[in-house]
C-alpha cells in the first residue's frame, strides 16, 4: 500500500530492534485488512525512553509495541494503563489517546489464544511455570484468571518466584500457589501438569540448553508450552515430545499477541480468516532465512 499524507504511523520500540518480526507481521496484517497504515522499527536506548515516548506522541504516532528492555520501564511514562497490564506489571502495546499513550498487555491474550488453539484450557488444571520474568507474569495472570487450580512457579532466583506468586495470590486468592527454586522440581508430586517454559534458556544461540534436563520432569506433564520461538523446537520441547507430551512453541503466541495489538489499534477492522496462517508463513520464512 502506498504511503500518503493520510497514512497512520505505528511501530515498535526495542533495543535491539533489528531482529524484530513485528514490522513484517503488522504490515502484512495492514495489507490483509486494507488499513492505511505503516509500521516501522524504532531502536530506543533505555536512557532515551522518556524522550522517545514524548517524541512519538508529538509526531502523532498512533501506537507502538514495546519489547525488551522497555516493557516495565515504560509504565511511568504512560497517561493510562489497562487493568490487565497493571496487574501483570508489564505492557507490550501502547495506544495513542488525546492525553498520551495508554498501555496494554497483549502477550497475555496471545498466550491464552495459542494454548486454546492446541486444545488446552487452564480451567481446573495444575500448572508449572518455569521462570518469573515478564513473560511468566503474563502467563501466570492468564492461568489464574482462567481458573487454574494450582500454579507452581520454579525460578532460578527464588525471591522473584515468591514475589510473582504473592502478586497472583493478592489478585486471585483461590488459586493454590507455590514458589520453588528451579532445581527443586523433584519435590513436585503428581502428574498431568500444564507446563509453561518462560525463561530465555534454550533460545538461539543457546539451543543446546533446557532449564530442566531430566526426563522424569516431563513424565509429570500433560501439555508443554515454550514461549521461545527461536528455535521453533527448543530442547525443552524436544524433551516433552520424547515423553509423548503435546507441545506448543512461542510462535503462535507471538502472532496472536500481534493480532490482538492490531485489533486494539484498528477497532473497526477485522482481519481475514487467513491472517494467522499467512503471518505464520511469513515469520517462519524469515526465521529460516535468518538461521
Ligand atoms: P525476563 O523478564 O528478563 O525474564 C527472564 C527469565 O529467565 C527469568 O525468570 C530468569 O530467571 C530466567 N533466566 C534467564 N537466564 C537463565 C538461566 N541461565 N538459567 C535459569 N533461568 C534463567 O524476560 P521475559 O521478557 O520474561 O522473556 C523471556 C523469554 O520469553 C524470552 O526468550 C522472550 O523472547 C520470550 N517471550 C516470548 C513471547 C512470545 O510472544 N512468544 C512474548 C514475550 C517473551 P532469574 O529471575 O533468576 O533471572
Amino acid at each position: 500500500m502506498a504511503v500518503s499524507g493520510k497514512t497512520k504511523v505505528y511501530g515498535i520500540i526495542a533495543c535491539p530492534v533489528e531482529h524484530s518480526m513485528s514490522p513484517l507481521m503488522q504490515n502484512f496484517f495492514a495489507a490483509e485488512a486494507g488499513a492505511d497504515l505503516t509500521y516501522v522499527p524504532f531502536r530506543v536506548e533505555p536512557e532515551d525512553l522518556e524522550d522517545a515516548l514524548r517524541g512519538l506522541c508529538a509526531l502523532n504516532v498512533q501506537g507502538v509495541n514495546v519489547t525488551v528492555p522497555h516493557k516495565q520501564r515504560v509504565i511511568p511514562y504512560l497517561s493510562e494503563i489497562d487493568d490487565t497490564a497493571a496487574s501483570i506489571g508489564a505492557v507490550n502495546t501502547l495506544v495513542r489517546t488525546d492525553e498520551g499513550f495508554k498501555g496494554f498487555n497483549t502477550d497475555a491474550e496471545g498466550f491464552l489464544t495459542a494454548i486454546r488453539a492446541r486444545g488446552t484450557d487452564p480451567a481446573g488444571l495444575d500448572c508449572i511455570l518455569i521462570g518469573a520474568g515478564g513473560a511468566a507474569r503474563a502467563a501466570a495472570f492468564v492461568l489464574a484468571r482462567e481458573g487454574a487450580n494450582k500454579i507452581i512457579c520454579l525460578n532460578r532466583t527464588l525471591s522473584r518466584a515468591e514475589r510473582l506468586m504473592d502478586d497472583i495470590g493478592a489478585r486471585f486468592p483461590d488459586v493454590e500457589r507455590e514458589a520453588l527454586p528451579l532445581d527443586a522440581w523433584p519435590e513436585i508430586g503428581g502428574n498431568g501438569y500444564l507446563a509453561v517454559q518462560t525463561t530465555s534458556v534454550g533460545m538461539t544461540p543457546d539451543i543446546g540448553s533446557s532449564p530442566i534436563e531430566d526426563e522424569r520432569f516431563f513424565e509429570k506433564l500433560s501439555f508443554a508450552m515454550d514461549v521461545i520461538y527461536t528455535p521453533a523446537r527448543t530442547r525443552f520441547l524436544k524433551f516433552a515430545e520424547d515423553a509423548g507430551v503435546p507441545t506448543c512453541n512461542g510462535l503462535d503466541m507471538l502472532i496472536c499477541q500481534g493480532m490482538a495489538a492490531f485489533s486494539l489499534w484498528n477497532p473497526g477492522l477485522t482481519l481475514p480468516a487467513g491472517a494467522f496462517d499467512g503471518a505464520r508463513d511469513i515469520v517462519t520464512k524469515f526465521l529460516e532465512e535468518g538461521a
